[in-house]
């Protein structure tokens, strides 16, 4: 039996700044997936270990080897001293243990030398620009990670674009990309970004990741399920490559 959608609503003419849908989605994203934070982290720097802990893994690896390392390492001082190969043995579950630990280790090395301790607290004293920036200096972190430290750790108003977000703002024609093969460039991020109202960019992102984990999958959405179907000029025929 073939699905049933809702009838679209008229939406205004989108004279205005933010796509016209952008309110609506964001309220019914809400009011199915109720802000789910995924887990994510207050403590910068434990976000930032726990998002390279998250690199090509699914989601409960993740939190486990994100665990079995602060078991190890209680606090930031012992990674900081500990060398890569010590820093691989609790998260050799979650696979690419020894890139992930050279990674935690050159990451470490460069805030010891620009802070003098383990420690992301001194961003909390700079403004978004500066923050930001000082993140993307860091090795192996780009404009995502930046801002989901940004976000989830330190409360700015940012809109990390992962492959959720993308893949579904695409489906909604809230931005086409710039790149040939449809990859997110940073200056895609910048313009998906400057589309999100500055209160709604966290509960956008994190509800939107729950809708491409459940509904809006890559390949087989399931828009007969889809909370924000009603919105969406791909409903039913959406079968893009990422
Ligand atoms: S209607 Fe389908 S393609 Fe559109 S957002 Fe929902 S699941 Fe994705």
């Amino acid at each position: 039996m073939s699905a049933v959608y809702p009838l679209r609503p008229k939406v205004p003419v989108a004279s205005q700044k933010y796509p016209s849908t952008v309110l609506d989605v964001a309220a019914a994203l809400k009011k199915r997936y109720h802000d789910f934070n995924h887990y994510n982290l207050k403590e910068p720097l434990d976000e930032l270990l726990f998002i390279i802990c998250s690199t090509k893994t699914g989601e409960a690896s993740y939190r486990n080897t994100f665990r079995s390392l602060k078991e190890t390492f209680p606090t930031h001082l012992r990674i900081a001293e500990a060398p890569a190969e010590y820093i691989a043995q609790p998260i050799v579950s979650g696979g690419l243990s020894n890139q992930k630990a050279k990674a935690i280790r050159n990451l470490f090395d460069v805030i010891m030398a620009k802070f003098g301790e383990p420690t992301l607290k001194p961003l909390r004293k700079m403004c978004d620009r500066d923050a930001e920036a000082f993140l993307l200096s860091l090795p192996g972190v780009g404009k995502k990670v930046a801002r989901c430290v940004l976000m989830y750790s330190l409360g700015r108003q940012v809109f990390p674009v992962d492959t959720h977000c993308w893949r579904i703002a695409r489906r909604l024609g809230w931005v086409r990309p710039t790149q040939k093969d449809k990859h997110c460039a940073p200056r895609d991020m910048d313009r998906l970004q400057s589309k999100i109202p500055l209160e709604l960019r966290y509960s956008l992102h994190v509800n939107m990741i729950s809708l491409g984990r459940e509904t809006c999958t890559p390949t087989a959405p399931r828009c007969d399920e889809c909370p924000i179907s009603a919105w969406c000029p791909k409903i039913g025929v959406a079968r893009i490559r990422q």
